[in-house]
C-alpha cells in the first residue's frame, strides 16, 4: 500500500519539502507520497491524532509547532528533548516518535565544508530556536568552544546553561563580538536579520572577519545575505541556509526509509524552487 508522509505547519503553502521528498521517493522507487498539511495552532492535537489514526508513516513539523508537538508524541529522541523541538516524526508500529534533524543537519552540512570541526572555535550570532538546535548539535558533535552573541543576552545565557553537552562558552556583547571576529574559525549567523525584505541589514559589523573563517548564514531567502556577501569580500568561505535545509531533509528521509539520499540532487531541487 502507498505510504503517506507530509509536513504540518502554518503557513505551509510555500514549503519546499513536498517537492524535495516526492522527487526522492521517485528516485529510489519508493511507493510513497508527501503532502503539505495546513494545521493551525488550535488544531494541532486533532491533526496529530488524525495522522496517527490514518497510519501516516512520518511527517515533518515546521513553524509554529516544533515545540508544542512534543506533548502529543509517544516518544521523543534525547537530543530533540534537550533542544525542546521536534521537526521530524516517524510512525514506529503505531507509536509517534519525534526527532530533531535541524541541528544535526546543520552540522552535517558544515562537515561537507570542513572535516576538522572539533578543533575550531565558533561564534553563533542569535539565540532563537534555530540557534538552540545548532548550538546543542555542535556541542554534541564535540566542537570545543562556542561563544554566543544575541541582541537579548538573557536568552543566550539560558541557552548555554540548559545545554546538556560539555562545551566551553561565553556569552558576549555586540562590541566584543565585532572586535573578536578574527578569532573564530566558524561564524554562524542564525538571526532573521538580512532576510527578505530587509536585505540591507546586518546583525553586526563584519569588518574583522578574516579569510581563514568559514561563515555560515542559515537564511536562504536571499541566497546570499548582505552578511555573507561581506564575509565573501573578506575572503572567507561562505555557506548559505540551503545546506541546513537540505541536510535536515536528508536526515529525516534516512529516519523514515533507512536511505541517506542524494543531497546534491536535493540541493538542485531546492535551488530550482527558490529560483536560484
Ligand atoms: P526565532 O526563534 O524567532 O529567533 C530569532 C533570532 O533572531 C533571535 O536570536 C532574535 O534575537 C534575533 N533577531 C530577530 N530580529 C532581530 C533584530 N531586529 N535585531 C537583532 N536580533 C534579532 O527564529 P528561528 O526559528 O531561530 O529562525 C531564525 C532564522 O533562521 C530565520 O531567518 C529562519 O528563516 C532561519 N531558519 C533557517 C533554517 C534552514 O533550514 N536554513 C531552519 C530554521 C530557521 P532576540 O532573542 O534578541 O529577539
Amino acid at each position: 500500500m502507498k505510504k503517506i508522509f507530509g509536513v504540518i505547519g502554518d503557513p505551509i503553502a510555500h514549503s519546499m519539502s513536498p517537492a524535495m521528498h516526492n522527487d526522492l521517493f521517485d528516485l529510489y522507487g519508493i511507493d510513497a507520497v508527501y503532502f503539505p498539511f495546513h494545521v493551525s495552532k488550535r488544531n494541532l492535537l486533532d491533526a496529530v491524532k488524525g495522522l496517527k489514526a490514518l497510519g501516516v508513516s512520518g511527517f515533518n513539523v515546521t513553524i509554529p509547532h516544533k515545540t508544542d508537538i512534543i506533548a502529543h508524541l509517544d516518544k521523543v529522541d534525547p537530543l530533540a528533548k534537550a533542544i525542546g523541538a521536534v521537526n521530524t516524526v516517524k510512525n514506529e508500529n503505531g507509536l509517534l516518535v519525534g526527532y530533531n534533524t535541524d541541528g544535526p543537519g546543520f552540522v552535517k552540512g558544515l562537515e561537507y565544508m570542513a572535516a576538522d570541526l572539533g578543533s575550531r572555535s565558533a561564534l553563533i550570532i542569535g539565540a532563537g530556536g534555530a540557534s538552540r538546535a545548532i548550538y546543542f548539535s555542535m556541542a554534541q558533535a564535540g566542537i570545543e568552544r562556542i561563544d554566543l552573541y544575541n541582541r537579548t543576552p538573557g536568552k543566550a545565557d539560558e541557552l548555554v546553561s540548559s545545554c546538556p553537552f560539555k562545551v566551553e562558552s561565553n556569552v558576549i556583547g555586540r562590541e566584543a563580538a565585532e572586535k573578536s571576529l578574527a578569532e573564530y574559525q566558524l561564524i554562524i549567523q542564525t538571526t532573521s536579520i538580512g532576510m527578505v525584505p530587509d536585505t540591507e541589514s546586518l546583525p553586526l559589523s563584519p569588518e574583522n572577519i578574516t579569510q581563514s573563517a568559514i561563515v555560515s548564514d542559515i537564511i536562504y531567502n536571499p541566497l546570499q545575505t548582505k552578511f555573507l556577501k561581506e564575509a565573501s569580500r573578506k575572503g572567507a568561505a561562505i555557506q548559505n541556509g540551503v545546506g541546513m535545509f537540505v541536510f535536515q531533509g536528508a536526515l529525516a528521509f534516512e529516519i523514515w526509509t533507512g536511505i541517506f539520499p542524494d543531497v546534491e540532487r536535493m540541493e538542485g531541487n531546492v535551488l530550482r524552487n527558490l529560483g536560484g
